[in-house]
């Protein structure tokens, strides 16, 4: 590598040479400190065959790092003003592609279908634009494509609901919804110095790895059921679900066949207890529920 791009002085070096400034409507916090990227690259990359699939490039920080450990990195961004930037700071790699898209948009099984055809093992890497941290992991969790492994920076608070745990004030639908699908490995903490412009909160970052789930289970019914049992945190989950189930008996039966005393929150309910509760609810219901 010449020279890394995340260091304060090398990032504004690029920015004025190109007449730059970060966009917050797109999110942009440049990281600055080269040793952050190296270890986000180094543990995004779990194979020594792998195509990275990089979300926002930026002016190419991480990117260049990825470039030096994976075998092919394919980055999605969609500011029109980064390409002539990138083709610049990342000339000296051979195997980066930039794809400019909104990641949102993009058909990601059929990207992850072609390369893993290939042969390649297809990960996902990002310092992730923060006002869409959950929509991109939400479509990645449900596009059913062969991921091997998702390394992705965002807000500390973002990733303490992602892997809290039961009983905790950050446990909640999305917590047990993401840890139904994948196992959520913590990085590291990183701190908001370390970026351009400084945001005002601090950072961490994640690694997902997707679990067997078990194809008995309806997600459509599964997920709306979680959600439906924190609607309001401070009620009892007797209160909420019969919310869900439109039918105060039934939900107190459901919850009583389940294993779960009707005065306890939601956020004292397991994983488990949550499956045990959609299995007695497809079992009992038989369509009086609102799904
Ligand atoms: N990777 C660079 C770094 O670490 O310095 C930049 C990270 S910055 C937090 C987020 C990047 O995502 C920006 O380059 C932004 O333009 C890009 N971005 C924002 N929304 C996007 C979207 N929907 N699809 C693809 N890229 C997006």
């Amino acid at each position: 590598m010449k020279k890394p791009i995340a260091t304060p002085s090398r990032t504004k070096e690029i920015l004025e040479t190109h007449g730059m400034f970060a966009k917050k409507n797109y999110g942009q916090n440049f990281l600055v400190e080269s040793g952050i990227v190296d270890k986000i690259a180094r543990h995004a990359i779990v194979s020594d065959h792998c195509v990275v699939f990089e979300i926002g490039p930026g002016i190419g920080a991480l990117t260049q790092y990825l470039c030096e450990y994976a075998k092919k990195v394919v980055s999605f961004e969609i500011d029109e003003r980064l390409p002539s930037v990138l083709a610049d700071t990342l000339q000296e790699y051979d195997n980066f592609e930039l794809v400019m898209q909104d990641f949102l948009e993009i058909d990601l099984k059929a990207w992850c279908d072609r390369y893993r055809k290939e042969g390649y093992d297809v990960v996902i890497a990002a310092n992730l634009p923060y006002y869409i941290t959950t929509p991109i992991l939400f479509k990645i969790f449900e596009s059913n494509a062969d991921i091997s492994a998702i390394t992705v920076m965002m807000q500390k608070e973002v990733a303490d609901r992602f892997s809290a745990v039961v009983n905790t004030k950050d446990y909640n639908a999305l917590s047990i919804i993401t840890q139904y699908r994948c196992d959520v490995i913590p990085v590291m903490k990183v701190p908001k110095n370390v970026f351009l412009p400084k945001p005002n909160v601090d950072s961490a970052v994640l690694q997902f790895r997707f679990k067997e789930t078990d194809p008995t289970i309806d997600e459509s019914i599964f997920f709306p059921l979680v959600k439906a049992c924190f609607r309001q945190r401070r009620k009892t989950i007797l209160n909420n679900y019969s919310e869900y189930c439109e039918d105060k008996d039934l939900a107190r039966k459901e919850l009583e066949l389940s294993g779960i005393d009707v005065k306890r929150r939601a956020e004292s309910v397991t994983l488990e207890e949550f499956i045990r509760l959609y299995e007695v609810h497809i079992h009992e219901s038989k369509g009086s529920c609102k799904d």
